[in-house]
């Protein structure tokens, strides 16, 4: 595997995979990566034939409120990782490669209508950093096809419907949520979690189960399951951020036929600001 810091090393090196007629298969992260990142090179072994992942911890995306300093940065046993499981090029460039006039000054890009909800309510700006790095990114490694996980449901759909709206030539895949035996959905962010909290976190996915019964059931309306789902989670020791039942096209509030329903949480426990999805079709 050949990492590469610079747009220039990188674009030199797949101009070559491109003259050979090689489709590209791109896979960005923000690194200390884990099974749920490998299940995404994984996926992409199978949907072409020169694999890219990326690691850049996008400030862009962080609010001035969170601390991105604090994010865990393990290049080297990144590296190890993605060799071992088949990755052919790793792009890790630096905040300057990316934006060498710094954020602010940064030419935006906006998904309209679901930016700004759920997560993007708590997190203003988060999506403008993600689709805007993303834009980057893609324009950087013209891949055929790039993967996502649908653990982070959203931003799956905001790359999905920017790919759409900017008629990019780009096949997006949805991978799904790769979890711990317990139930946690793998993530960066659980490294945040102290022992007594990792123990309580797998309850963040039973609240999700416990969700689709009850829709299921059809005895509660949408809003009151949420509720009792909150309340749970609170009396064990999680701070509230949301707990919606969504539409899983729009991710708007479902209309009254609505069969593809998802259900999103996001919870503090701790440091950890810990999100979670689960979908449902009803009969
Ligand atoms: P991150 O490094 O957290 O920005 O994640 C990079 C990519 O890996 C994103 O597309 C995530 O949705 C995906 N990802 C992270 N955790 C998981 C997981 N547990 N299962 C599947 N995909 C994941």
């Amino acid at each position: 595997m050949k990492t590469c810091h610079t747009v220039k090393e990188l674009r030199a090196a797949l101009k070559v995979e491109r003259l050979k007629d090689n489709s590209i298969v791109f896979v960005p992260t923000m690194g200390n990566l884990h099974d749920g990142h490998m299940s995404l090179i994984r996926r992409a072994k199978k949907e072409g034939k020169v694999i890219v992942a990326s690691i850049f911890v996008n400030p862009m995306q962080f609010g001035d409120n969170e601390d991105i300093e604090r994010y865990p940065r393990t290049l080297a046993e990144d590296q190890v990782l993605l060799l071992e499981n088949g990755c052919h090029y790793l792009f890790a460039p630096d905040a300057l490669e990316v934006y060498p006039d710094g954020k602010r000054s940064q030419t935006q890009i906006e998904v309209s209508g679901i930016s700004n909800i759920l997560c993007g309510a708590s997190r203003p700006g988060h999506f403008i950093g993600v689709s805007t790095v993303v834009t980057k990114l893609f324009n950087i490694v013209q891949p055929d096809v790039a993967i996502f996980g649908s653990k982070d449901f959203q931003q799956l759909k905001v790359i999905e419907n920017m790919v759409r709206d900017l008629s990019s030539n780009i096949k997006i895949i949805g991978e799904d949520i790769a979890r711990a035996e317990d139930g946690l959905a793998l993530s960066s962010r659980n490294g945040y979690l102290t022992p007594a909290e990792r123990t309580i976190a797998p309850s963040i996915f039973e609240s999700l189960l416990n969700a689709k019964e009850q829709i299921q059931l059809k005895e509660k309306t949408f809003e009151e399951i949420s509720e009792q789902a909150q309340k749970k989670l609170e009396e064990i020791g999680f701070t509230r951020d949301y707990f919606e039942i969504r539409s899983q096209h729009s991710l708007q509030k479902p209309t009254k036929d609505e069969k593809n329903l998802v259900i999103l949480v996001a919870a503090y426990l701790g440091k950890a600001r810990l999100i979670d999805n689960l979908c449902i079709t009803l009969n």
